[in-house]
């Protein structure tokens, strides 16, 4: 594998590849690589060359938030990628977002979820994932689920900029108990983990009322926020919103999407589940 560590060279390669006709498929991540991560890889394959990156951007963390603990093993990281026959790893320096000047912002789609409670998140997000792309202008680019109000906003960038990356969204990778796998559940011992599991399954138990014929978005929101205090989860947000994420819906239409974020010893907690 090919491990690339200046912007030059990746720019050169990444340009090389699509000259030799091979289709680009990049998949962006803060390393610390775990099965949703891994199958993100899997699908990427599916579309062409697979660029995997491995920054943890430190826009995209507020003042008080984990940047200088975020769980990091960029040894075995690379191992992974290896095993699965990964050909390029970017792993940009800091520079790369260091002293820069300019911050794309979407004012209208950061303002609400996880904006309210992550002010300045989006904007780094946008920002490291515009200037990847400016770097290595993939044909596909993958994003999870999991983290749906990024996969909306990068979607909205890229329409916004023309830009050449078709952007795919990938299902979430869940524990056998249904907790969204993620990076920061490092931070979790293994009973901490067996009570994050209630996250999801309070979201499942709505998405089942739903099912069950209850259509009011008031009474469906209430039943998630009593479940998860219920489990002991601190809210910081349950909506139910349209897939667009443009209105909190009043009567739930299948294909609307219940999103949460709540903290547990510490540990914030984000997921969503799709009404069908
Ligand atoms: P991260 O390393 O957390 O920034 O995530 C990199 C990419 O992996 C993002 O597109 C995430 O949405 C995606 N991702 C993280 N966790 C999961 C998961 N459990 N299932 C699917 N995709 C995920």
């Amino acid at each position: 594998m090919n491990i690339i560590t200046s912007i030059a060279e990746m720019k050169k390669i990444s340009k090389d590849l699509k000259k030799s006709s091979r289709q680009v498929s990049f998949i962006p991540t803060m390393g610390k690589l775990h099965d949703g991560h891994l199958n993100l890889i899997e699908e990427g394959k599916k579309y062409g060359e697979v660029i995997v990156s491995i920054f943890v951007n430190p826009a995209q963390f507020g003042p008080d938030e984990d940047f200088d603990n975020y769980p990091r093993d960029f040894e075995n990281d690379v191992k992974t990628l290896k095993d699965l026959n990964i050909g390029y790893l970017f792993h940009p320096p800091a520079d790369i977002i260091k002293n820069t000047a300019t911050y794309l912002i979407n004012p209208e789609y950061s303002n609400r979820l996880e904006g309210i409670f992550r002010p300045t998140h989006f904007q780094g997000v946008l920002t490291i994932v515009m200037k990847l792309f400016c770097i290595i202008n993939p044909d596909f680019a993958l994003f999870g689920l999991k983290d749906y109000q990024q996969y909306i906003l990068i979607k909205k960038m890229v329409e916004d900029y023309f830009l050449d990356a078709r952007v795919i969204p990938v299902p979430t990778v869940r524990e056998k108990c249904g907790l969204a796998m993620s990076s920061r559940n490092a931070y979790l011992d293994e009973k901490d983990k067996k009570i994050a599991c209630n996250f999801y399954q309070s979201l499942k138990k709505t998405a089942d009322l739903f099912k069950a014929g209850e259509i009011s978005g008031e009474k469906l929101t209430v039943s998630a926020i009593k479940e998860l205090i219920k489990s002991g989860f601190k809210i910081d947000y349950a909506k139910i919103m349209d897939q667009g994420l443009n209105t909190e819906k009043r009567t739930v239409d299948s294909g609307d999407i219940l999103l949460a974020a709540a903290r547990f010893k510490g540990v914030r907690l984000i997921d969503n589940i799709f009404f069908e």
